[in-house]
């Protein structure tokens, strides 16, 4: 397996600032936030892909990510919303190949913004919608 950033955190190689452990994933804060309370869950098992993580651990990731969210909104760190966000491939935006959930907190004009592309807006007909509904269904 190539260098991982997140397998040497989860060894102790390098340090992380901890917010919640369990047998399956590690909570910990992102060293490069989008706003202060800026939280990273991963998987300890390595896995760089969606496609390659077992489903039970995904549900649990979120599970977690939705008490870390709740935690943030209670622990007095700006947050008048929270956003999470996963990146799934290099297009999507991955820059670690371990699996991570973003759980960070939002504030007005904080500044975060995501830009649209050019399909936005154009509000496809409804037979689209179904032909590509019916080609999502049958890979389910
Ligand atoms: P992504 O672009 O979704 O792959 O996000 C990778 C995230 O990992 C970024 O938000 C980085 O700031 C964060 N990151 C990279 N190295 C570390 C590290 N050593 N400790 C904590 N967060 C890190
Ligand atoms: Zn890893």
């Amino acid at each position: 397996m190539d260098k991982c950033i997140f397998c040497d955190i989860l060894a102790g190689r390098l340090p992380s600032s901890v917010v919640f452990e369990d047998e399956l994933v590690y909570a910990f804060m992102d060293i490069q936030p989008v706003n202060p309370g800026h939280v990273l869950v991963i998987p300890k098992k390595h896995a760089r892909f969606l496609g390659e993580l077992d489903e039970e651990i995904g549900g649990h990731m979120f599970r977690i990510a939705q008490k870390v969210a709740a935690a943030v909104r209670r622990s007095g760190v700006r947050s008048a919303g929270i956003n999470m966000f996963l990146a799934d491939g290099e297009v999507a935006g991955q820059e670690v190949f371990h699996v991570h959930l973003h759980v960070f907190p939002r504030f007005l004009s904080d500044g975060f913004g995501l830009r649209f592309g050019p399909e936005y807006g154009k509000r496809p007909p409804r037979r689209e919608l179904d032909e590509v509904a019916k080609r999502i269904r049958a890979q389910l």
